[in-house]
Order: C-alpha cells, then structure tokens, then sequence
C-alpha cells in the first residue's frame, strides 16, 4: 500500500518542522497554515480516520489529547486554541492517516459550533 504524505514524514522521507515526538505520535507544523500557529497531532499507527478508531486505541487517543494540553502550554497559548478533526472527503479530509489540527491565533468563534 502507498503511504500516506504523514507516514512518510514519520518515517523522516519526507522533511517537516517537527514540534515534538515520542513513541506515540508527531506533532508538526502544517505545510499550508490556516492560523498564525497550526499543527498536527498524528498517531504513528496508521489509523485511516476517527470513525475506524477501535476501543483498543482508547489509551492511544487519550495520550493525543494530554500531548495537545502539553504543547499548547509549552507554546503559551493554552488558553485560546481550537482543534478539529476532518473525518472523510465531504468533511474535508485530505490524507488519510488520523489527525488533529491545533489552530490558534486566530478567533474561529462562529465558525464551529458553540
Ligand atoms: P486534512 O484536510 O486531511 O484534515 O488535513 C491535512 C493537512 O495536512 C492540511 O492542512 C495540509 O495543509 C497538511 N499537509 C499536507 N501535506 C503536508 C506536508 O507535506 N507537510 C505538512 N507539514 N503538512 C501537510
């Protein structure tokens, strides 16, 4: 199976400016920036998008979130930033390997939902 664009920046064939990394996941920036700040979150299991996720990834999607609460203190901006998750082409998915953006630095209230 051809990898995905984030499977082979995982796998360092392809450069990106990488914020953090464990065993787990990736933080990057993205290439293409729809905030001043913008990053993904990307599990190294090839999970292809949310909906496919099994119980057994429980623990893995808990360490994103905790990894997310921990850059974006690091980053100082812990108290105003938004994260979505693009499940499938009609929601606007592009590469399908699991991801969660981290948008800040830019006001989106209004656009989501609350
Ligand atoms: P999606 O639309 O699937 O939710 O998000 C995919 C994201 O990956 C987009 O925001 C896009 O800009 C980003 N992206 C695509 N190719 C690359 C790449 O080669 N490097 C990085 N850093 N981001 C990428």
């Amino acid at each position: 199976m051809t990898k995905t664009i984030f499977q082979k920046i995982i796998d360092r064939e392809v450069p990106s400016k990488i914020l953090f990394e464990d065993d787990k996941c990736i933080v990057i920036e993205d290439i293409a920036p729809k905030a001043p700040i913008h990053l993904l979150v990307i599990p190294k299991k090839p999970i292809k998008k949310l909906s496919e996720v099994k119980p057994g990834d429980k623990n893995l999607l808990g360490h994103l979130m905790i990894v997310i609460s921990e850059i974006t203190k690091e980053l100082n901006i812990e108290d105003a930033f938004n994260i979505i998750i693009n499940n499938g082409k009609e929601a606007g998915q592009t590469v399908f390997h699991l991801h969660i953006h981290i948008l800040a630095g830019k006001n989106f209230s209004g656009f989501f939902p609350g």
